[in-house]
């Protein structure tokens, strides 16, 4: 049995409607009928549109806000965000919020879902229409596969659970600015993978990363899962990239550096589960008793004088080789800084106003380009552990440029080698700047070097082959 879900007739009537509203139907088939596709390490995700991508904010996070223009089917919407929050925010530096009903308080530029028993759709990218977005959370008439009576083996477990967290991640990628994986110039018939479905050519299209046929952004792709790919991931993590620095009230599995901050003394108030988040690992610390270790850190206290429970020896700190140079505020942002707002939503004791901000000349992340930043792509291409989304970065634009071949005319440039990984391409690499920047770098391959402020240069997937100890100085 094959299930085809699509209504061809229903999608040009709507592309005809408006270039920028792409009608999707999920290309629901039994994994049977699916071939496996094999996605080489050359391959990477996603086709954007160009210009649609939402601005992150001064503090690197790039809020985008959510509402329904329709009442009530409370856990159909808790399916929702909960795919679109694991997904989508938990991999870059994207925070859904919201997730209310539409109101005037609604900023212009939002999501605005309406569920209805149509075929699920969505703007492409910023959009301030009303709605922008169609999920189907009945599928009486569309989709009625997802809701019958038959349990259906490509949709494990509930049908209708499965169908509107699949479909709500597509739609949510379209949301955040990405086209239809199989719309690629890079989909040509004798590429691997090849799917042959509703290709629309897309005059603004961009492509972010090379073609990936499991994409979930492609109708071609397996409907027998409710996450990204691998290079959905990475593609995302070049447009959203992560925060420099992110104070996160409640658990998450990050894609940054966490570290608890925690106050034992105020528990009751939510403060078990708090971390600082660094987009590389900046060997932050965190001291809640007595006093910091000082001679060996450069420390920070953190402070919220009208609340009593326990804050009164708290301390981030951070090796005194980092770049970060931390100030706290407990009333309001600094001028002049970047600033992460500190607060615990569930404490009433006053922390609404108070941020951590900090200047940091130069950073690392293992996990996608640092937002509001100056950043340089680092990738090995002859390195398959992981060096597909690092970035170093710099406040300032200093002409940051990597290159994988030999220095850069023009420029001066740093050798950044590991001789475990030479194998993997590694030593002929070389980190540059504007010939007119002061920034002096030198490399290290065994630890921090004194009297010099560093950076780790550390991809954690690939430990094996020596890069736990690599630091770039200044
Ligand atoms: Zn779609």
């Amino acid at each position: 049995m094959k299930i085809s879900l699509r209504d061809n007739g229903v999608t040009r009537i709507l592309l005809l409607l408006s270039s920028l509203l792409v009608a999707c139907e999920p290309e629901t088939r039994r994994v049977l009928d699916r071939e496996v596709v094999a996605v080489g390490s050359q391959g990477e995700a996603l086709y954007g549109k160009t210009g649609s991508y939402w601005p992150a904010d001064a503090s690197g996070i790039t809020v985008i806000p959510v509402c329904w223009t329709t009442a009530n089917s409370n856990s159909y919407k808790t399916w929702v965000r909960q795919t679109v929050e694991e997904q989508w925010d938990n991999n870059s530096s994207v925070r859904f919020t919201g997730w209310d009903a539409c109101n005037a308080n609604t900023p212009v530029n939002a999501i605005r879902i309406k569920e209805e028993d149509s075929n699920a759709r969505s703007y492409v990218g910023v959009t301030s229409e009303n709605p922008s977005m169609y999920l189907n959370f009945t599928f009486a008439n569309w989709s009625q596969s997802c809701n019958d009576a038959v349990d259906d083996a490509w949709a494990p477990g509930d049908d209708r659970e499965y169908c509107i967290r699949v479909i709500a991640l597509h739609e949510f990628g379209h949301a955040l600015g990405f086209y239809h994986e199989q719309d690629s110039p890079e989909n040509t018939p004798n590429t691997p993978g090849y799917c042959n479905n509703t290709i629309n050519q897309q005059p603004d299209g961009q492509v972010i990363t090379q073609y990936d046929p499991d994409s979930s952004m492609s109708y071609c792709a397996q409907w027998n899962r409710k996450t990204l790919s691998t290079l959905d991931v990475q593609g995302l993590r070049k447009i959203y990239g992560v925060a420099p620095v992110e104070f996160r009230s409640q658990y998450s599995p990050f894609p940054s550096a966490c570290t608890l901050v925690n106050e034992p003394a105020d528990y009751n108030h939510g403060w078990a589960d708090n971390y600082l988040c660094t987009a590389g690992s900046e060997g932050v610390s965190w001291h809640n008793s007595g006093l910091p270790p000082l001679l060996t850190k450069r420390c920070t206290q953190i402070t919220e004088v009208l609340d009593l429970n326990g804050w009164l020896d708290n301390y981030i700190c951070v090796p005194t080789y980092s770049p970060l140079q931390f100030t706290y505020s407990s009333l309001g942002p600094v001028a002049g800084m970047r600033c992460a707002s500190w607060n615990e939503p569930a404490d009433p004791n006053n922390w609404e106003n108070n941020y951590l901000c900090y200047t940091q000349r130069l950073a690392f992340s293992p996990a996608g380009k640092i937002m509001g930043t100056h950043c340089a792509e680092l990738n090995e291409p002859n390195d398959p552990d992981g060096w597909k989304d690092n970035f170093l970065c710099t406040d300032q634009a200093e002409g940051l440029a990597f290159s994988a071949t030999g220095t850069i005319a023009g420029k001066r440039c740093t050798l950044v080698d590991e001789p475990n990984d030479s194998a993997h391409g590694w030593g002929n690499n070389y980190i540059c700047v504007s010939t007119n920047s002061t920034l002096q770098f030198q490399w290290s391959n065994s630890g921090p070097i004194a009297n010099k402020t560093c950076v780790a240069w550390n991809e954690p997937l690939d430990s094996a082959h020596g890069w736990s100890d690599n630091y770039l100085c200044y």
